[in-house]
Parts: structure tokens; sequence; C-alpha cells
């Protein structure tokens, strides 16, 4: 008897989605199969996109943001309970993540247009748009309202792990057994490599970019980094990067990267960025109550940190 085992190879389609670099890998048993399922991925991407992009004036996020003091917004159920699930993160980490933080960028720019630091008097205005308990919800007629004239929200720092969770699971709806979708940094996994092993990840420090110091297993699981070393300022020697505290109005100082391991790239996107804004310790702390995440922080001095229960191998 013969046992016709279908060969399988690893098929991946680099391209920009949201703003950013998205890497789709598939296992398949030929290019058609993984070429149409990567298209399915895209569509799914673009999609999501249209309804949570802030940039785009269309979006049911952007018709949120342009009734800010005006009137609740009706919006599909699938954005609404994106909203849940956000205020569910602020509660998590004391309002370190907070998705009004979004009305701050008309003072803080990192693209490097900014010439000086803002004055504290404009600091202190900006984040009196800010604040979670101004986002209202009415479950039953799906509508959410901004109490604040002025007041803004946005994704950007939980959107692109949504993202990667939604095309995942639909691949995996459509029958691929394996594959990683990799928004920027922003990375989920399922099924393993064609030869059998773990997919696996390569922890680096950005101060060194080009030595990975940990190879990581990743089997069915996310892991995000944040740490976008291009978008930061710099300040009388002091390095801002582009996560602010909400509670604050000043952008983080001190770390530099977060890696944050999680069963679901939505919460691990989020909670990385948090994870800036609550500095390393109490970050560390929070992070090893919560079961099954995991995290690495390196700081500005290019010292590493990690949850209780993470091993690294470095190598
Ligand atoms: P990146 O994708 O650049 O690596 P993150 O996933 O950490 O970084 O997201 C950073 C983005 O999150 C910022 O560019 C901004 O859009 C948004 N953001 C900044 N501060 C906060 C905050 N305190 N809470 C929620 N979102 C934030
Ligand atoms: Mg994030």
């Amino acid at each position: 008897m013969t046992l016709q085992i279908e060969a399988q190879s690893t098929y991946k389609r680099t391209l920009k989605l949201m703003g950013s670099r998205f890497d789709i890998t598939v296992v398949a048993k030929d290019s058609t199969e993984a070429n149409s399922n990567i298209d399915i991925a895209i569509d799914e991407i673009s999609r999501i996109e249209k309804l949570i992009s802030s940039w785009d004036s269309n979006s049911q996020t952007s018709k949120i943001n342009t009734n800010a003091g005006i009137e609740p917004v009706k919006v599909d159920k699938e954005l609404f309970d994106l909203i849940e699930r956000s205020l569910a993160i602020t509660k998590l980490t004391d309002g370190a993540f907070d998705i009004s933080y979004a009305s701050m960028d008309r003072i803080w720019k990192f693209d490097g247009s900014m010439t000086e630091m803002p004055s504290e008097a404009d600091i202190k205005s900006s984040v009196s748009k800010v604040g979670f308990q101004n986002i209202e919800l009415d479950d039953t007629n799906s509508t959410v309202f901004l109490k604040l004239k002025g007041m803004k929200i946005g994704f950007g720092a939980i959107g692109k792990g949504y993202a990667a969770d939604k095309a995942k699971s639909l691949l995996i709806e459509k029958g691929i057994v394996s594959g990683i979708i990799n928004a920027s940094g922003d990375m989920t996994t399922w099924g393993k490599q064609t030869n059998g092993d773990e997919w696996k990840v390569a922890i680096t420090n950005p101060l060194n970019k080009n030595k990975a110091f940990a190879l990581l297993p990743i089997t069915d699981g996310a892991v995000v980094t944040s740490g976008n070393y291009e978008k930061y300022v710099n300040f009388n020697g002091k390095r801002y990067t582009h996560i602010i505290d909400p509670r604050t109005g000043y952008p983080s100082t001190g770390i530099i990267s977060v890696t944050v391991f999680a069963p679901k790239a939505e919460l691990a996107d989020a909670l990385s960025t948090s994870v800036f804004v609550m500095g390393k310790e109490v970050g560390l702390n929070r992070i090893n109550q919560l079961p099954n995440i995991e995290c690495i922080i390196i700081d500005e001095d290019g010292n590493i940190s990690t949850s209780t229960n993470i091993k690294i191998n470095k190598i």
C-alpha cells in the first residue's frame, strides 16, 4: 500500500496595506491555491482598513470623529466591538492604552516636521480632549458618541493586530493549514513549517539591528514588537517616541522596543504599546499578572528585561 502525502510548499507575498508593510505567508499545494488565498487575506485586510482608518474621510471611524461633541454615530457591530475591546484594554492598563489619544496628533508630529518642543500649555490643552471616559457606547442602537468637541479616536496601536488576526482566521476557514501574517512586526502564525518545525521569530536589539539575540518559536500565537525607530524626536538630548501617555500628553521615554507574546495579535499589539507608556517596572509587573502573555523590553541603554515565564535561548 502506498500512502500519498501531497507535497506542500511555502508561498509569500509582500505588499503595503494600512500604510504598512505586510508579508503574507501560506503553506499550500501549489501557487494557484496560494495566490487565491493570499488575495482573500488582502481583501479582508483592505476591508478592515476601510472601516477603521482615521485618514479615510469616508470610514465609519472618521464619521465618529467628525461628529464628536455633536451626535452619536451608528456603526457596524464589528467596529462597535473593537471599540468595546479597546476600552477593556484601557482598564487592563490603567489608562495607558487609550484610543482617544488621537487628538494629540495635532501637536506631536513624528515625521521630522517638528522643530521645537510644544509648550506645556499646548500639551495640557491637547490632553483635555483625551479620555476614554468620554467615549459613550450604546449597545442597543450600536452607536458611538465622543462627548467632547475636537475629540478623536484612532486604532494605530491595535488595528494592524486586529487585521492580522482576522486574516489568519479567514485563511484557516478556507483550509490553509499553516501560515504567517506579518504586519510590520505584528505577527501571527498557525500550523508548522513544511519541514515540521515550528515557525520561529528572531528578536533583534534595535541598537544592533543586524544581529538577532534570540530565536523564539511561536506555535499558533502572536508576537508583536512596538518600537518604530524612525518615529521619534529629540529635544534637549531626550528621545521622545510616537507613543504618547494619554494621562499626561507627553510621549514616552526610556524604552526603545517592546515585544509581546499573546494568543492574539490584537491584544499583543495593544499591550506592546501600553508597556511603552507604563514603563519598564509597571509594564513588566502588569504583564506578569496576565496568563499566557509574555514580554521582552529593551531600554535606551540596551538593557534587556523579560517577564518571568519567558525563556530566551540567547544565540
Ligand atoms: P508601531 O506600529 O509604530 O510599531 P504601535 O503598534 O505601538 O507602534 O502603535 C503606535 C501608534 O499607536 C502610534 O503611532 C499612535 O497612532 C497610537 N498611539 C500612540 N499612543 C497611544 C496610546 N497611549 N494608546 C493607544 N494608541 C496610541
Ligand atoms: Mg501596538
